[in-house]
């Protein structure tokens, strides 16, 4: 549950985790870092294995839908500093990923991964 945003509060909930298939289609030779690899090598140190990359929050992911219907992938219209609070309301399995991506300006204009830092709240 969302609890506080205090960003502009634009996140995306349509695009997929990125995966290798996605930088190979951006033009990119050799294996690149991705979302979908992060979460499987986390459950991995768990001793847990996903099936599928369930369909993720991207956090401070600016994809607006057109009045075409089409998307935009945008420069995130979060600032440094911003943050969200989650509660879980059960029993769950959070990853986090900072996604990799750097061939797009989801990131940014500068195409730079930007890091992320959590806390557990009681
Ligand atoms: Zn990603």
């Amino acid at each position: 549950m969302l609890e506080e945003d205090t960003s502009p509060g634009r996140h995306d909930t349509i695009i997929a985790a990125c995966d290798v298939h996605r930088y190979a289609a951006l033009g990119c030779r050799d294996y690149h870092d991705n979302c979908t690899d992060n979460l499987h090598a986390a459950l991995g140190q768990l001793g847990l294995r996903a099936p599928d990359c369930p369909a993720p929050l991207n956090l401070w992911m600016n994809i607006p839908v057109g009045p075409d219907g089409k998307i935009v992938w945008g420069e995130p219209l979060s600032k440094p500093g911003n943050y969200v609070t989650l509660r879980a309301v059960m029993d769950c399995i959070v990853v986090m990923s900072t996604c990799p991506q750097d061939m797009i300006p989801i990131n940014g204009a500068a195409c730079l991964p930007t890091e992320v830092h959590y806390r557990l709240l009681d």
